[in-house]
């Protein structure tokens, strides 16, 4: 039998984590992942503020797969036979599959916007984002008294926790007078999917650090020096970073795997796909089609375990087990001042106390990898 995982996400992260050695006697797994390290999303933007190290951000897959007896392959998946079980590798390999399951996370959406593919910087894959981000800092190191416009598109939960967590680091390498950050959203307020409270708290954030928001301005086109909205106001910026709303990889439009109407993935609680039972998927790049929730992190953490014992129930011919996901989950989300605001439900709270605790549950998260 012939475990195949794609994606070194968070649930297979997870799931990596809790193989014990007596699993490999009934299976034999692989996992292909399109990099060694794979980036933990809760500490992106205060890595990106310059407060973690790279040991702190990256899980190191292939050494958790290795240390496990587990296959690793670097390679990039770029397409699924389903039917005839076996996926197709940017390297041109095939490789065969008895059971599948994928975890390859979302990138922002660059469909709707002319040029963004050439002009715009989008913050996944969160390795390209920070080789940029780092030619950035660089650059201005040096040149402190140049200018630097940059315009952030998206103002979801990770657009605005990355937009006050750029301003952090670049307070620090150049003088505030050069800094001139725009943060451009399309909807009447940020962080639409959480309360009032905490999107008022965080646009007043926003507004203290000189950041300017542009609120119903939907973005038309990118090119290399400016932004131009569906109204047809121009942007002006030097660089722009999109965080726009998650999409799937276009080869999964034209696959026979059943997706919703946004490309991804469309699956039963028991994490299978509707439409192969030998398929499973996990992490944004699935929608659960009983209980849709956003794409997040925490939702992808949660999958891993469930997924992995349904893979194995699955090995064995059990009845797979349901996983719900939790109807209100705690966001925290860092200010880049060692300080954070809390988003549960209809309650919201700021406080440095929440940005110890974010450290405290990120690094408790990320010591799982260490052996
Ligand atoms: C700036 C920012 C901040 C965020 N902060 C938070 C936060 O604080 N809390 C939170 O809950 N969520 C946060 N999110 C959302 C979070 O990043 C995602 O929901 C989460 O990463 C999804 O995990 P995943 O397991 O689905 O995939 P990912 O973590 O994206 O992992 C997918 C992996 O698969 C690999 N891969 C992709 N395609 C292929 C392929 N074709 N073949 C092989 N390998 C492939 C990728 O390189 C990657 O390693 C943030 C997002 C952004 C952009």
């Amino acid at each position: 039998m012939r475990l195949l995982l794609i994606g070194g996400g968070h649930s297979h992260a997870i799931a990596l984590s809790l193989i014990r050695k007596n699993y490999l006697n009934k299976v034999n797994i692989t996992i292909i992942s399109d990099t060694p390290l794979s980036p933990y999303s809760g500490i992106l933007p205060a890595y990106v503020a310059g407060y973690y190290s790279p040991q702190d951000l990256f899980i190191p897959i292939k050494k958790i797969a290795e240390s496990k007896g587990i296959n690793f392959i670097l390679d990039k998946v770029i397409d699924i036979n389903p039917e005839q079980k076996y996926v197709i590798c940017h390297s041109g390999n095939k490789i065969t599959f008895d059971i599948l399951s994928i975890d390859i996370g979302s990138t922002p959406d660059k469909s709707t916007i002319k040029g963004a593919n050439l002009y715009s910087i989008p913050a996944k894959p969160v390795l390209s984002f920070l080789d940029k981000w780092k030619k950035i800092t660089d650059y201005y190191q040096v040149s402190k008294n140049q200018s630097l416009t940059l315009n952030i598109i998206g103002g979801g939960a990770g657009g605005v926790e990355l937009a006050l967590n750029i301003h952090k680091k670049l307070t620090s390498i150049m003088t505030s007078d050069n800094i001139n950050i725009n943060l451009i959203h399309r909807g009447e307020k940020i962080l639409e999917n959480h309360n009032q409270w905490v999107s008022y708290k965080l646009t007043d954030i926003l507004q203290a650090k000189k950041i300017n928001l542009f609120l119903n301005s939907e973005v038309n086109a990118i090119n290399q020096t400016e932004i131009i909205l569906k109204t047809g106001k121009k942007i002006s910026g030097n660089h722009h970073i999109l965080v726009t709303q998650a999409s799937a990889p276009l080869w999964l439009k034209n696959n026979p795997i059943n997706t919703d109407k946004t490309g991804f993935i469309l699956i039963k609680n028991t994490l299978q796909t509707t439409n192969y039972n030998y398929i499973f998927a996990s992490g944004d790049i699935a929608t659960l089609r009983e209980n849709p929730h956003p794409k997040a992190g925490v939702f992808a953490v949660r999958q891993g375990k469930p997924l992995l014992k349904n893979l194995f129930r699955f090995i064995e011919n059990k009845p797979l087990k349901p996983y719900f996901p939790p109807r209100n989950y705690l966001n925290i989300i860092g200010t880049g001042n060692e300080s954070a605001v809390a988003s549960w439900s209809y309650l919201g709270w700021e406080s440095p106390l929440l940005w110890y605790f974010k450290n405290y549950l990120d690094l408790r998260f990320m010591n799982k990898f260490k052996h």
